[in-house]
């Protein structure tokens, strides 16, 4: 602090004084802008329309497009405050590469020239699938289209996923099962329409919080909330089911048991669209509500009314997050919750969907472009006349493009601990923080010859491992188009130029191509994310996810398209060979570590509404976190006075593969007796240091939402841990 403002002469004006501004009236007039750019939000899957408050060419603030069709004008804290991310701290700003132990700045040239060498001999050496790569669902499609390509085609490797298969994989693997491909078949508004709404596993309040106002306006609807934990999204049920962890399966097979006993089944519907009734019809015989009632732990009046609620309803929408999606069986839930849909007729219609909630502000778009579970345009790796489709488009030969999917990011990281990946590529995520059960992570890590991390942050938990850290340009700073959970293709803009000499993803790729000698033949004549956008156009035409008749102009005038228009599979279609829907038999089982002995409580994680992620974007965000600075424990009471912890004491969480020491106790009866909850945000205090090395068969999805740990209060007052210490 200087001499005048210690004595009280200098009052800060310009960061605090007041200014009029034409639209909003006396405001900080560091705030006024002199020109707005249009874009969407980049942090989720909502899509919500934004603008970015320019003054002299500087973001200084943000509003809501005040006619969006998704946001109507309103934005949550995240998003109010989302011009200050491009101004962080801890913004990545110059190429590092690592010499004699130290992260040190280098030219791009020689950071690029490194990359393509070191990763050319690991290959030379190894094979060409000894290169691993992570991507993430913040890339714009254009950048993740252009990664697919570069990745497979100019790489070499089919070992290629993304952070969103920690977090969405379970509903692409659901609906690929049940309707033959991936794409939520409702929209938005069909929370408008629906006369019943069923939140399984989804607390929007917190994670999706302007979808709420849609819940706030259809007064008329029933919400029926079944979740473990009283989020605040079941506090605004109109009838809360606490289910124990993982019955949710139990819950929606005694549903569709209720239905069937009551009568209240489209016949005529599951005769024309669907095939398996029968068998699924036997299968569910056996979860009658008071088998139900023993697994889920609700009242059989309870699961009686809920079934009678969704049967009866004229339109009946069923919504999910990372509740159903971060399991063992998260396909398999999925594709139960399908199941209720498709007997019901409950799909196509307005107000009536199974529809999955997505997390990442384009990870529909990574799951459209593919290059991972399936190829461009929801093609499948094992179709003959998919990669001869492609091929043709690409002017390349068929036997360029691999026959079946690459290792899945769990798979990766097992490789890499069994060093058959030598070389990683990490872009735009934090797996120190967000991939469960450090400890393997860690020694994935140290098994890596060079780990290449490409971020808009520096440092960050994963970037300070990274034997190169290439700068990324973030949200504001580069253009393309994202893809919300309803299909809504929305542009995203450049406001401002990135700082230092950071770059955006897309040129970095192709700079890349350009020295792997593929940029002619895979990027031919591409300068700027339009052109890829162009081939993208062609390449998904005649597909589900048709984007050949949008512009980018129109695509911004309209507030972003839908591709499949507002609801997919009206005729009662689907894209599986019959052109039927399937109806899916899915047992309930227990989770994979149970409670007990030493290990007491059930541990559950998740996420708070200041937050995003692994806070490498909101942490550095000061009204964020101020508001959330620090991670906590919730417990219930009787656990508590059980354990003699009061609250805010701190306390040490141990699960048979760490301890995280030094969180603030909460004590609440949002929680249940037996369990406790952790949110994943935060790298001082790693939840994942106690989850388990446990994933979804199907979809890879890793199980972050169960495993059992004990409590002990920390015996001295102490910082919490850091994440490497
Ligand atoms: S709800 Fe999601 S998209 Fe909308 S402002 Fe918040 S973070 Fe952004």
């Amino acid at each position: 602090m200087n001499l005048r403002r210690l004595a009280g002469l200098d009052i800060l004006s310009e960061q605090y004084s007041y200014g009029h501004d034409p639209k909003f009236g006396y405001v900080a007039s560091s705030k006024i802008a002199d020109r707005w750019v249009r874009t969407t939000c980049g942090y989720c899957s909502v899509g919500c329309g934004i603008q970015i408050g320019l003054r002299k060419n500087r973001a200084v603030t943000v509003r809501a497009n005040p006619d969006h069709a998704v946001n109507f004008g309103k934005l949550c804290p995240k998003g109010l405050s989302e011009h200050y991310t491009m101004t962080a701290k801890n913004r990545a700003l110059y190429p590092l590469l690592r010499k004699n132990g130290r992260l040190t700045r280098v030219t791009w040239n020689e950071a690029l020239g490194t990359m393509v060498e070191r990763i050319g001999d690991v290959q030379a050496r190894n094979g060409r699938e000894s290169f691993g790569v992570l991507s993430t669902g913040q890339l714009v499609t254009e950048e993740f289209y252009a990664l697919g390509k570069l990745v497979q085609l100019g790489f070499g490797t089919k070992n290629f996923d993304g952070n969103t298969t920690l977090c969405m994989a379970s509903a692409v693997s659901g609906y690929k099962r049940s309707f033959g491909s991936d794409g939520p078949p409702g929209c938005y508004e069909d929370l408008d329409k629906a006369d019943v709404i069923l939140l399984i596993g989804a607390n929007i309040a917190d994670n999706h919080p302007i979808l709420c106002q849609r819940l706030e306006r259809n007064r008329e609807a029933a919400l029926i909330v079944a979740d473990p934990r009283v989020t605040k999204t079941a506090m605004m049920a109109d009838i809360y089911l606490p289910v124990k962890p993982r019955s949710d399966i139990a819950l929606l097979n005694g549903i569709a048991y209720v239905l069937i006993r009551e009568g209240l089944v489209r016949r005529d519907y599951i005769e024309q669209h669907t095939t398996g009734f029968d068998d699924f019809a036997r299968f569910v015989e056996k979860f009658t509500p008071e088998h139900v009632a023993r697994v889920t732990g609700l009242e059989e009046e309870l699961i009686c009314r809920t079934a009678l609620l969704y049967g009866r309803a004229n339109a009946a929408f069923v919504g999910w997050t990372m509740g159903v999606n971060h399991s063992t069986q998260g396909a398999e839930t999925v594709s139960a919750i399908c199941n209720l849909a498709l007997m019901t007729g409950n799909i196509g219609r307005a107000g009536a969907a199974p529809f999955s909630i997505t997390g990442q502000c384009n990870a529909m778009g990574t799951r459209e472009a593919g290059f991972t579970s399936s190829l461009p345009g929801y093609r499948k790796f094992d179709r003959a006349d998919d990669r001869e489709e492609l091929a043709t488009i690409w002017g390349i030969d068929a036997s360029r493009i691999p026959t079946s999917r690459g290792l899945a990011y769990p798979d990766i990281i097992e490789a890499a601990v069994a060093k058959k990946i030598r070389a990683l590529w990490i872009i735009a995520t934090n797996p120190v923080v967000s991939f469960p059960n450090f400890d393997v992570l860690k020694q994935a890590f140290e098994n890596l010859e060079f780990l290449v991390v490409q971020d808009g942050f520096h440092p960050t938990p994963t970037t300070e491992l990274a034997g190169l850290v290439l700068p990324a340009a973030i949200w504001g700073e580069k253009e393309g188009t994202y893809t919300n959970s309803e299909r809504r293709v929305s542009k995203v803009n450049r406001a401002v130029e990135p700082p230092g000499e950071a770059k955006p993803d897309f040129d970095i790729f192709l700079d890349l191509a350009e020295r792997l000698g593929v940029r002619d033949e895979l990027f031919p004549n591409w300068n700027q994310p339009r052109d890829a956008f162009e081939e993208w156009k062609r390449v998904s035409k005649g597909r589900l996810c048709d984007y050949s008749s949008m512009e980018y102009e129109v695509i911004e005038r309209e507030g972003g398209i839908q591709w499949g228009g507002s609801r997919l599979y009206e005729d009662g279609r689907f894209p599986t060979e019959d052109g039927r829907a399937k109806f899916f038999a899915v047992e309930c089982e227990p989770f994979p570590e149970q409670p007990g002995g030493e290990y007491p409580f059930i541990f559950n994680t998740g996420r708070t509404v200041e937050h995003w992620h692994t806070r490498t974007k909101t942490g550095r965000v000061a009204i964020l976190e101020s508001m959330s600075p620090r991670a906590w424990l919730e417990m219930n009471p009787k656990d508590a006075s059980r354990l003699s912890l009061k609250p805010h004491d701190r306390v040490t969480v141990i699960s048979p593969r760490s301890r995280v020491d030094g969180v603030e106790l909460r004590v609440t009866e949002i929680v249940a007796p037996g369990q406790v909850f952790m949110p994943f945000h935060y790298a001082e205090a790693n939840s994942n240091r106690l989850t388990q090395s446990a994933f979804d068969p199907i979809s890879r999805e890793p199980n972050f939402k169960q495993c059992a740990v004990r409590v002990e209060k920390t015996p001295l007052p102490r910082k919490a841990v850091s994440w490497n210490s």
